[in-house]
């Protein structure tokens, strides 16, 4: 799992989350971290970073797209050792993208409401994300993502964030125990709420994705996040997307 912070990108022995985060509340004050206004308060919650990880790498993707892509040129008899890499190299030069619509990836992204609320935008993948009509958060410590852009806030900035969702998770278990099910009581959920989504899409429509959410344009917490994912594609396939930066 690739945890992402404000510009640094973490790579993580575990895929532990909980090891990430700012448990705030009574703990935090001994640890001397932005937590609770109120030491009183029993249930705690978690702050922390973005992140994601493959659901479904890519399998021999370039082999996969010269072979669908050679069909157009009936020249099958050009596949040697090497040729996937010269071939899908010269699709992206020119443009022919369609044919890169053969290889798919998936990545599983943990991150907060608002950058799904973005991500899903992208009509061209299939998506599966936590539900909060679903999950009872009154039986868990409430989490919450970290803004990418928290180290250049001030502690007052920081102390107020941490009350708003402190506030939320409060509002939230006193509707539940007021007999609200979790489908009612999340209206008074935060777009800071910790998500977890899983995007399958072919590499074309990611390589659209990155090109979009990646600008200056796009807002910071979506844009750190694709930034990072960017890069574990480049890693992964350089040949689709090294032409692909900031
Ligand atoms: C910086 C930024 C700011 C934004 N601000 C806002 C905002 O203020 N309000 C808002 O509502 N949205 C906003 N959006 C979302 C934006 O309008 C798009 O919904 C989102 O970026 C998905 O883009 P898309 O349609 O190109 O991509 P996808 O849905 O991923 O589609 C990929 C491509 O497939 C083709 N395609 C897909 N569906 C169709 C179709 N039905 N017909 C024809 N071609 C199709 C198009 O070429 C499209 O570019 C913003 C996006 C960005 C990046």
């Amino acid at each position: 799992m690739q945890k992402v912070t404000g510009h640094a990108v973490h790579l993580p022995a575990d895929r532990e989350c909980r090891g990430a985060g700012i448990a705030t509340g009574r703990r935090s004050r001994r640890q001397g971290m932005a937590g609770s206004l109120n030491p009183q308060r029993k249930i705690r919650m978690k702050l922390i970073e973005q992140s994601w990880e493959w659901a479904q790498k890519p399998d021999r993707p370039l082999e996969c797209i010269e072979s669908a892509g050679r069909t157009c040129y009936k020249s099958e008899d050009k596949i040697t050792q090497g040729s996937a890499e010269r071939f899908a190299r010269m699709l992206v030069k020119s443009g022919h993208e369609s044919v890169i619509e053969h290889a798919v990836a998936g990545v599983r992204f943990i991150t907060n409401r608002g950058v799904t609320h973005e991500i899903v935008r992208h009509r061209l993948a299939a998506y599966s994300q936590e539900s909060t009509r679903y999950v009872n958060y009154g039986n868990q410590e409430m989490t919450f993502i970290r803004p990418v852009w928290w180290e250049q806030s001030t502690e007052e900035q920081k102390a107020l964030f941490i009350k708003a969702c402190e506030s939320a998770e409060d509002q939230y278990n006193q509707l539940l125990a007021s007999g609200w099910q979790p489908q009612q009581a999340r209206e008074v959920l935060p777009n800071s709420l910790k998500t977890e989504i899983v995007v399958t899409a072919n590499l074309r429509e990611w390589r659209h994705i990155f090109r979009l959410r990646t600008s200056k344009a796009a807002h910071p917490q979506i844009r750190v996040l694709m930034q990072s994912c960017r890069d574990g594609f480049q890693r992964q396939i350089p040949i689709l997307f090294d032409d692909m930066q900031d």
